[in-house]
């Protein structure tokens, strides 16, 4: 570690490298939070018809006056026929407005006309019988359009509905099912070992050994993984050797897109996991950030395979992670730049590290002057795993001498 490189330089490093990968067609109900590969156009006009916006009559519009109740068109059964003045066609919410009407005049406007005409039922649905008995109806004045949803209203034919790069949402799906898709094609999901280094490490649910401590890291670089839109397709714990630190990352480097190796990455005697990977073919891209926590952090590439070396304490795992891996999770899926960052003023001055950026975890509450970083996650050690509990971002500090203080505004990093 001959000289630190800023966060900036270093994601700049990292994304250098991505090449994206490929595409595959993904069913819909599979899709959700996968990043879209095409421009979804829509093949059809949405809605694809005229059609009612209530529950009423339909009319061509014009003066009040009694008109004959000609038929019925319910959602999904036209009335088949054309509608001339002086007739309706009793119609309910989502059904085709009939050739010739322009208006639909809703129910409680309009009044039966008891005992006129030959009291046959029109209606289509034998159970609808006995309210529309009456073939007549009382309507007051309508005007064209009215309650009518035009064709295309929400999409008109061949409009581009979804860009290449959208992460696929709840709304993303439902216009997608909305325009017919029953497929999207979407990035590959990034395919990602995740490995922990550490003889100390005992799995949770087992008895701590003297000197044993749970391992965290499995857990939390996983789910960020999977957070992140990667596919967790192995986690292991690697004692400190360097053969088995060797053995399992050329395993992991030979099947994944992404490595993540924690702890054992600096320099002490039981630290194999840079010579390993150099050993391995793995180029080194930056040694050492200038970064609080999490300055020990790795990063090279084989290939296309990306392999982050995160340090072992925990906060600091997480945090290079978010900094780092996660900006290449989206980046290998060709996910559009999301809006990450926000500023916020600091609520509490927070002394400055006079080498190293910060990234202080805090919670954001909006005030009336925009957003405000509360610094109340706890003590911010890399070892006090728990002041990530709750926190919105993380501020970042920059160095120098003194304290950022309070009312200053800072970039937050979201969670
Ligand atoms: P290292 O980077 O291997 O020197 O580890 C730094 C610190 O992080 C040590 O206190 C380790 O015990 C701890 N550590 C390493 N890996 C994990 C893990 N998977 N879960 C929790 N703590 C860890
Ligand atoms: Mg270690």
């Amino acid at each position: 570690m001959t000289e630190l490189i800023s966060i900036e330089a270093a994601r700049e490093r990292v994304l250098d490298a991505v090449t994206r990968l490929g595409d595959e067609a993904v069913a819909l109900d599979e899709a959700l939070g996968r990043v879209l590969a095409e421009e979804v156009t829509s093949p059809i006009a949405v809605p694809p018809f005229d059609s009612s916006a209530m529950d009423g009559f339909a009319v061509v519009a014009g003066p009040g006056g009694e008109l004959e109740v000609v038929g019925e068109a319910r959602a999904g059964r036209p009335w088949v026929g054309t509608l001339v003045a002086g007739s309706a066609v009793r119609i309910s919410t989502g059904a085709v407005v009939p050739e010739g009407a322009d208006a639909v005049v809703p129910v409680e406007r309009t009044a039966a006309v008891k005992g006129g005409g030959s009291g046959d039922a029109v209606c289509v649905d034998p159970a609808l019988r006995g309210e529309c008995r009456n073939d007549r109806v009382s309507v007051p004045e309508s005007r064209p359009g009215q309650n009518v949803r035009r064709a295309g209203d929400d999409i008109p034919i061949d409009a581009v509905v979804l860009r290449t790069g959208a992460q696929i949402g709840p709304a993303e799906l439902g216009v997608a099912a909305s325009v017919g898709r029953a497929t999207l094609l979407c990035s590959q999901r990034p395919l990602v070992h995740v490995l922990v280094t550490g003889d100390e490490l005992t799995e949770p649910g087992a008895a701590l050994a003297p000197g044993g401590i749970y391992s965290s890291n499995s857990y939390a670089l996983a789910a960020l993984v999977e957070r992140g839109g990667g596919t967790v397709a192995m986690r292991r714990t690697v004692p400190d050797d360097l053969q088995s630190t060797r053995a399992e990352l050329g395993r992991a480097l030979d099947e994944a897109d992404v490595v993540i190796v924690s702890g054992g990455v600096s320099v002490g005697p039981h630290d194999h996991v840079k010579p390993a990977l150099v050993e391995l073919g793995v180029e080194e891209r930056f040694w050492g950030v200038s970064l609080r926590p999490g300055k020990p952090t790795w990063f090279g590439t084989r290939g296309r395979t990306l392999a982050f070396g995160l340090p072992g304490n925990p906060v600091s795992a997480m945090v290079t992670f978010q900094l780092f891996a996660r900006p290449a999770l989206a980046a290998l899926q060709g996910a559009a730049p999301e809006a990450r960052r926000a500023t916020a003023r600091l609520e509490e001055p927070i002394a400055r590290n006079p080498h190293r950026e910060q990234a202080i975890r805090v919670r954001l509450h909006q005030s009336e002057n925009g957003l405000v970083a509360r610094t109340t996650t706890g003590a911010q050690g890399s070892h006090v795993l728990t002041s990530m509990l709750n926190a919105d971002g993380l501020a970042m500090i920059a160095p120098g001498p003194g304290e950022a203080e309070a009312g200053e505004r800072v970039e937050v990093e979201l969670l």
